[in-house]
């Protein structure tokens, strides 16, 4: 099936690592032209090098709305003018229950998970307007419907980002399509970092991500690949997608438990 990238221009919000990096080479191997961005200097120009395309790599913060204007002008200015998809991808989940999460983690949760989409949205709507069959994707978490206590304050925020991406697919309908992934557990910066923080560090990678996926009963026996996520995205942004709004696709594994 021909995605139909060639020659288009895709950013990828927080494409220096994991499930955005893998997305932005997949969209490089269709022939799209990518922009990605990050915070950390060094993540991003690694990442740079690592990626073989026509690639524009800058700096930004998505929670800063004068980075993201300049991230935006220096999309249309390397891109022609015109953005066929943005993808929301860039961010981190928070491990916390109720008792454990103040006030202010609760307000950094919900503007991390819902202005990581508003801004850059905001920012590049009037590039994604001058598309022909432009698209947004949101990257989500099952956390959106089906919430766990120990996530409580990501499980919320994922739920309002969600909700934001639905309103979205009509507000700019016919036009713009929007549409999420719900991620269950997918091998990536956010794993890899958690692994390093174990507590037994005598338990090997291979030992620790089976009794991860054991305990979280995902049925396919194992975390996902980011490839495994980006291909759902790309499928999403593209237009052979052309008839797909406001829909979310599951990549999880089978974990999730609604109909
Ligand atoms: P990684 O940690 O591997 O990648 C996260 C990327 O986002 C990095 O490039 C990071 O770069 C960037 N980023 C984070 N915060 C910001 C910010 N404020 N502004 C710009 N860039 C930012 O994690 P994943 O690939 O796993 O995560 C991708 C998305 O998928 C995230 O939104 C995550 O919450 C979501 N997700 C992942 C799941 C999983 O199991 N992996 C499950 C459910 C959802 P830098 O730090 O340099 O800014």
């Amino acid at each position: 099936m021909d995605l139909g990238y060639a020659g288009r221009v895709a950013v990828v919000t927080g494409g220096s690592s994991g499930i955005g990096l893998a997305t932005a080479r997949l969209l490089l191997a269709e022939g799209a032209r990518v922009a990605i961005c990050g915070r950390d200097a060094a993540r991003l120009d690694a990442a740079r090098h690592a990626l073989d395309g026509d690639v524009l790599a800058h700096r930004c913060d998505v929670l800063d709305k004068a980075q993201v204007a300049r991230f935006a002008d220096a999309v249309a200015e390397w891109g022609g003018g015109a953005l066929d998809l943005l993808v929301n991808n860039a961010g981190q989940g928070r491990v916390s229950t109720f008792a454990d999460t103040s006030d202010e983690d609760w307000q950094e949760e919900l503007r991390l998970k819902v202005f990581s989409q508003v801004l850059p949205i905001r920012a590049f709507l009037p590039l994604l307007a001058q598309a022909a069959h432009p698209a947004i994707v949101g990257v989500n978490s099952l956390l959106a419907v089906q919430p766990e206590p120990h996530m409580v304050c990501t499980s919320a925020a994922r739920a309002a980002a969600q909700s934001l991406l639905k309103s979205l697919a009509r507000e700019l309908a016919p036009r713009i399509r929007v549409n999420a992934i719900l991620l269950g557990l997918v091998d990536s910066g956010q794993w890899q970092r958690r692994f390093a923080a174990r507590a037994d560090t005598a338990e090997t990678r291979d030992a620790w991500y089976a009794r991860l996926a054991q305990e979280k009963g995902i049925p396919l026996g194992r975390l996902g690949e980011p490839e495994e996520a980006a291909r759902a995205i790309l499928f999403l942004g593209s237009p052979a997608a052309g008839y797909v709004t406001g829909a979310s696709l599951e990549v999880s594994g089978g974990v999730s438990r609604h109909i």
